[in-house]
Order: structure tokens, then C-alpha cells, then sequence
């Protein structure tokens, strides 16, 4: 049967683990009469406390629901799902699916023939449950002091009227509109408000050139786009509006033209009437919103309809238009939020990524709100006005459920603990981590030192396809080991597959797969079935590929290793670039750290790699003798870096993922090869490393 085969077997090994067994965060433990010796394998238990009162609390209970999820999946999702509101019930089935190539064209579905809407259940389904004044959103604006907030009954009436206007402008179920805002309120306000009447919305991060925002709006020629004249980051002014104007303009060119531009005026960044504007296009949401009703009525829209497009952080190359449906991505978001942040009704909730991000879409906007819970929504630069920001709104919040990226983790980490230490952090209870592999250095530090070695850390594997997490710890049920991001999530079957494509079983690495559908996962890319079918389900026939790569350790615990196009094979021996980076890492004076493969005559490959230096260390040839050191001793000699390359700053998307790519062309001194690095956050880093180059 599916459950006894791969991981489940492990998974009932581990329930003979003494679960709660006390604080121990820097103890080896004895793991079934086998003594770990590297750090790396340490288990760190959540508390007694803690989980006595989660919803899931020893691994007994996980294993037997994640046993009927696998084992009866209809029955499992089909009663998660009757916690929602459905205008009309599924018919015939629960779930139909193809994942296979060689039957046929790839289909998923999940509810199909049921009507629904996901505003309602976010926000009307809470307000009718008598929490209409529950605070929904806490507003933090970019100048400490600037806040808002609004009650789940305002957030209704908010999104109501901008649905009102936007049916008043000719948007229907189907239309397009793309939305182009910062961390304001009216960002998710903007996206409920499609929802609600079955329009589909394309975020574009409000970070992106103007030349990416125009390949989006040509991708799904919208008819509205959604801006604001301005807003601060930090110390800096951004005018959105006028990128939004120049990709309007470039569009307009390749002929197509949005009638329709409505744009929030963001007093504290902008007065309007310095905003350039274009009449008869550009319309202020202060001057039309407000006027329309607070009461919008629900369109009702099938459980497989479009929902939203979204491109992917672009980390490998072109960003991909994933496109998610209504019902299933809806169940999922939010028993995945429920689960993974062992969520209660008490909890304060904050998640620093954009909603430009589907990390923003699943876990700031819906997942969260159909909880009926607590978010706080920041427009700001966590290290603005200093690297204590974050810890300063947790305590002015109460925040109990904090969720990031390591990228930040480790920036917060580079700049010192004081920083930290100086706020309470008394209400935190759970930390979660998303984006990339959480090097073992930077979660023990986002532990001991945020968390107060009290805070379990949901370390959330998952990807922009899925739609929400897919290998995710509960964090009342597992004892975690530090970078591992622990066991599946329920009615998910990771599968890990040679080159072939032939399942390995126990211990092992290779190629994350997954066997079959859930019901968060993305039903193609918009517009392009084809690449939809070729990049992700042609590669292993039977499974979605995933693009990662993954081991399993001795006790069934899923180790992310990096992207498979990232694996490095020196001398035979496979590795992970990962690991490197943590081995790197782990130097007190390293502070990121970005590997990737070189040609090498002998070994096949060579490893090459790119270090950041904490503040103020400078670059020595000692230190780069003792950074080669550092990973011989954890890894073993086969993956001692060939070259250390000073980075002053790494390449970085705009999610703040590091382009290992763009360092291989650099590596290998392919600099007329560097393609697209529109998603590049800072394209100066690149000249910069390329000037540094033999040092
Ligand atoms: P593109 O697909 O365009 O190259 P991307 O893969 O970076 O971009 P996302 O969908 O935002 O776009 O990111 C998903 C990827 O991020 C995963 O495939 C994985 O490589 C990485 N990732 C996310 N969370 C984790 C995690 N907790 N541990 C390890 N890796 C993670
Ligand atoms: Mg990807």
C-alpha cells in the first residue's frame, strides 16, 4: 500500500521517540540505540507545555491522520472542507485527477461542481460568526508611529464598496486586474475585492521594473491595474506611479491598452498633486471608492474557477504564471495555516513577506483570514529605522506567530543580538521560516535568540505551484532537527527518485517528486499548458517533479538540499549546495554564504564559492584558509571549496532568494551570459562581483 512504503514507516519509527521530553536544544540525542554524532542531527523538542495544548501533539496523532489522508483522501478533505461555506455541494467527486503524461493531458481537480466564494468564507463567514469586531488587519506603516487597523466587519464593508466599483467599471467573473501595490491595507483589500466577484488577479510585487510589470499586463491584459502614487521604504521614495505609467505606455505600444488605472493617493509618501497623471485613464480610489455601497453581494463561482495568477520569484530563469482555482486552494491555505502554526483564535499573526509573493497571497491574506485571524500587515524595511524594527512591532502587536525568510534571519543575525535582546518577545510562542533551506546556524540562532529557546520553528518547505505547504513540521508533534523541514503535510506523498526516475526508499538523496494531487496544488501555467506538462510532470513520468533536491536521514526526516540544477558532482560525490552553505555559514565570521559548480579538469566539477563577511570583518587570506577548514571538518575533504570569492553583496530576486545562475556565468567567466536578470534586486551586485573576481 501506498503508507507503507517510503517515509510512514519512518514516521512510525519515530513515534517510539520519547516526545516532550524536556527543553533540549543543544543535546545529541540517542535516536533508536544509534548515537548522532554530527550537530546537525541534534533534536530540538517542543515542550511539555507546549505541546500539550497544540492541535496536534505527538507524532501518534499526526501519523494517524496523515494515514487517512493518504489512505481515504476524499474522506479526509471532503470533512475539512464542510467546515467551509459552499453555495452548492461537489458532484460527483471529491477529487479527480491525471497526473501521468503518458495517459493523457495533466488535470486537476479538486471540488469540482461545487460553488463557492473565498471572500465570503474569509470575511463574511467570520462576521456572521459574530467576530465582525475582531481586529483583522494591524496596519504598520513605514515611520514607526504610522499605524491603522480594521476589524474583520470594516475590512467587509472596505472590500464591498471597491467591489461595488470595480462591477461599476464593466470588471466581471473572469477579468483580469493586476494589482501593483505595497504593504498598504488596500493590498489585500484589492485582491478580496476580485475575489469577490469571480475576478482574477495578477499581483505584481511593487518592487518590479516597469519592464516586468509590462510582460505581466501583456501576460493577462487586464482591465483595471491597481497602484498607489507613492510609498517609503526605509529612507527611500518610490514612485509607483509613474513605473506603472512607463509599462502602460510600453504596453500600449504592443497594443495593448488598460483603460483603466485607479490609484490609491498614499498621503504620507506622496500629495497627489505632485503625481503625474493621465486624464480620462487615471482615476484617484480616494474620489471614487468611498461612494459606493458597503453591501456587495457574493458572485458564486465553481470551485475549479481561476482564482489568481502568479509568477514565480524567477530564482532559475523566466518566471512561470501559475495559475490557482477557487475551492481546493482555499481548503488548503487554510488547514495548512491551521496545522503548521499550531493556530488559535488568541493569536496574533505576522508574516513579513509581500503580498507580491504567493508566501503574501496563502499566508498574509487567505490562509489567515479564513482562520478569522489577527494579521499584521507592514509596509516598512524590517531594519528601518534600525535592525530592531521586527522585535519593536512584535511587542507593540503581541505577536505570537512570526514567519519570515532566512534571508532576513540571517541579515538580523549578521547585525548583532543586542538588537534583539533589547525587546521582550515575552508573546511569541511559534516561529516559521520559508523561502530556502534555513542553514542549521541561522535556525539555531533564530531559536536561542528570538525565540528564547522556547519557540518551536515551523520550518515551511513549499513553492509557488503548491500553493501552500506541502513538507512542513507541526510544531506540537515533532521534535525538529535544525534545517530539516521535517515531515509532509497532510494528503501530501513526497516520493524522493534517481536519475531514472525509480523511487528510493530509507536513507537515501535524489530528486523531490511528489505522487499525487492535493488540493492547493496549480492547475497550469496561464496560457501555456504545454510548458506546464514539459517542465514539471515530463521530467518523471507519474509525478510532479518539483525541481529540488532532497535526502532523507535515518529517521525519515526530508532534508531540502537546493534546486537539482544546483547539485555539484565532484569526483562522483553528489553535493548538495546546501550543505556547503551551512558549512560556510557556520564560521562566526561568514556571514551568507552562495556555492555554486565550476568545470575542473579532474574532478569533473569543482566547487566554487561566494562569501559575505559579517559587518566590519575584513577579507584575509587566513579567513579563507579557515572558511575551506570549516567545511572539510563538517562535510569532509571531497567538498572543500576550490575558490572563496569575496561578495560584498550576493544576487539576489526581489524575494530576496539568492540567483545561483547568474554566479555560475560568473564563476565560470561567462559574463555575456548572464540572461535575464530582470528579477535581480540590486543588478549592481553583479558588476560589483565581476570587478572582485581575482581577488
Ligand atoms: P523559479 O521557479 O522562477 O526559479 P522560485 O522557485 O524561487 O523561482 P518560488 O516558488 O517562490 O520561486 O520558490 C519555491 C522554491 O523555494 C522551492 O522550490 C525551494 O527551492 C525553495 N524553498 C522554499 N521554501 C523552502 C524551505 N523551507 N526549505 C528549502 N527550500 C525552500
Ligand atoms: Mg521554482
Amino acid at each position: 500500500s501506498l503508507v507503507t512504503s517510503g517515509h510512514l514507516r519512518h514516521v512510525e519509527s519515530m513515534a517510539q521517540l520519547p516526545s516532550g521530553a524536556g527543553k533540549i536544544s543543544h543535546l545529541n540525542a540517542v535516536i533508536l540505540g544509534e548515537a548522532l554524532a554530527s550537530e546537525e542531527n541534534d533534536l530540538v523538542f517542543p515542550s511539555p507545555e507546549f505541546s500539550a495544548q497544540a492541535l496536534v501533539s505527538s507524532p501518534e496523532q499526526y501519523q494517524q491522520m496523515y494515514r487517512r489522508s493518504i489512505e481515504e483522501p476524499a474522506d479526509f478533505w471532503s470533512d475539512i472542507a464542510s467546515q467551509f461555506f459552499w453555495k452548492e455541494k461537489w458532484h460527483p467527486e471529491v477529487y479527480a485527477e491525471n497526473i501521468d503524461v503518458r495517459k493523457g493531458t495533466v488535470k486537476i481537480e479538486w471540488f469540482k461542481g461545487a460553488t463557492t466564494n473565498i471572500c465570503y468564507n474569509a470575511l463574511d463567514r467570520n462576521v456572521e460568526a459574530g467576530n465582525g469586531g475582531k481586529i483583522a488587519i494591524y496596519w504598520e506603516g513605514n515611520e514607526p508611529g504610522q499605524d491603522g487597523q480594521l476589524t474583520y466587519a470594516e475590512l467587509l464593508d472596505k472590500v464591498c464598496q471597491l467591489s461595488n466599483y470595480l462591477k461599476h467599471v464593466g470588471v466581471g467573473k473572469g477579468d483580469a486586474v493586476v494589482i501593483y501595490l505595497p504593504m498598504l491595507m488596500e493590498l489585500p483589500i484589492a485582491m478580496l475585492a476580485c475575489a469577490r466577484i469571480g475576478a482574477v488577479h495578477s499581483v505584481v510585487f511593487a518592487g518590479f521594473s516597469a519592464e516586468s510589470l509590462a510582460q505581466r499586463i501583456l501576460d493577462c491584459k487586464p482591465k483595471v491595474v491597481i497602484t498607489c502614487n507613492a510609498v517609503r521604504r526605509g529612507p527611500k521614495t518610490i514612485h509607483l506611479k509613474e513605473i506603472v505609467d512607463s509599462a502602460l505606455t510600453d504596453c500600449a505600444k504592443d497594443g495593448v491598452s488598460v483603460g483603466l488605472c485607479l490609484t490609491y493617493e498614499n498621503q504620507s509618501a506622496m500629495e497627489r498633486e505632485a503625481t503625474k497623471w493621465q486624464e480620462g485613464r487615471d482615476v484617484w480610489w480616494q474620489d471614487v471608492v468611498p461612494k459606493f455601497s458597503t453591501k456587495c453581494l457574493v458572485e458564486w463561482v465553481d470551485a475549479e474557477d481561476p482564482l489568481f495568477l502568479l509568477y514565480t520569484s524567477g530564482s532559475t530563469g523566466k518566471p512561470k504564471g501559475v495559475l490557482h482555482t477557487t475551492g481546493g486552494y482555499m481548503v488548503y491555505t487554510a488547514t495548512t495555516f491551521k496545522y503548521a502554526f499550531d493556530y488559535k483564535p488568541s493569536d496574533i499573526y505576522w508574516c513579513t513577506a509581500d503580498c507580491g509573493w504567493i508566501t503574501g497571497h496563502s499566508y498574509v491574506t487567505y490562509g489567515p483570514l479564513l482562520n478569522g485571524a489577527t494579521i499584521v500587515v507592514f509596509e516598512g524595511a524590517p531594519s528601518y529605522p534600525d535592525s530592531g524594527r521586527c522585535w519593536d512591532i512584535v511587542d507593540k502587536y503581541k505577536v505570537s506567530i512570526f514567519y519570515t525568510a532566512p534571508t532576513l534571519v540571517r541579515s538580523l543575525m549578521r547585525d548583532g543580538d543586542e538588537y534583539v535582546t533589547r525587546y521582550s518577545r515575552k508573546s511569541l510562542r511559534v516561529l516559521g521560516s520559508v523561502g530556502e533551506p534555513i542553514n542549521p546556524s541561522a535556525w539555531r540562532w533564530f531559536f536561542n535568540v528570538v525565540g528564547d529557546s522556547r519557540c518551536p520553528i515551523s520550518d515551511t518547505w513549499w513553492q509557488t505551484e503548491t500553493g501552500g505547504f506541502m513538507i512542513a513540521p507541526l510544531p506540537g508533534a515533532w521534535p525538529q532537527k535544525p534545517g530539516s523541514a521535517t515531515f509532509p503535510f497532510f494528503g501530501v506523498l513526497p516520493v524522493i527518485v534517481d536519475e531514472k526516475g525509480n523511487e528510493i526508499e530509507g536513507e537515501c538523496s535524489g530528486y523531490l517528486c511528489i505522487k499525487k494531487s492535493w488540493p492547493g496544488a496549480f492547475r497550469t501555467l496561464y496560457g501555456d499548458h504545454e510548458r506546464f506538462e514539459t517542465t514539471y510532470f515530463k521530467p518523471f513520468p507519474g509525478y510532479y517533479f518539483t525541481g529540488d533536491g532532497c535526502s532523507r536521514d535515518q529517521d525519515g526526516y526530508y532534508w531540502l538540499t537546493g534546486r537539482v540544477d544546483d547539485v555539484i558532482n565532484v569526483s562522483g560525490h553528489r553535493i548538495g549546495t546546501a550543505e556547503v552553505e551551512s558549512a560556510l555559514v557556520s564560521h562566526p565570521q561568514c556571514a551568507e554564504a552562495a556555492v555554486v559548480g565550476v568545470e575542473h579538469e579532474v574532478k569533473g566539477q569543482g566547487i566554487y564559492a561566494f562569501v559575505t563577511l559579517v559587518e566590519g570583518v575584513p577579507y584575509s587570506e587566513e579567513l579563507r584558509k579557515n572558511l575551506i577548514l570549516a567545511v572539510r571538518n563538517q562535510i569532509g575533504a571531497f567538498a572543500a571549496p576550490d575558490k572563496i570569492h569575496w561578495a560584498p553583496g550576493l544576487p539576489k530576486t526581489r524575494s530576496g532568494k539568492i540567483m545561483r545562475r547568474i554566479l555560475r556565468k560568473i564563476a565560470s567567466r561567462q559574463l555575456d551570459e548572464l540572461g535575464d536578470t530582470s528579477t535581480l534586486a540590486d543588478p549592481s551586485v553583479v558588476d560589483q562581483l565581476i570587478a572582485l573576481s581575482d581577488r
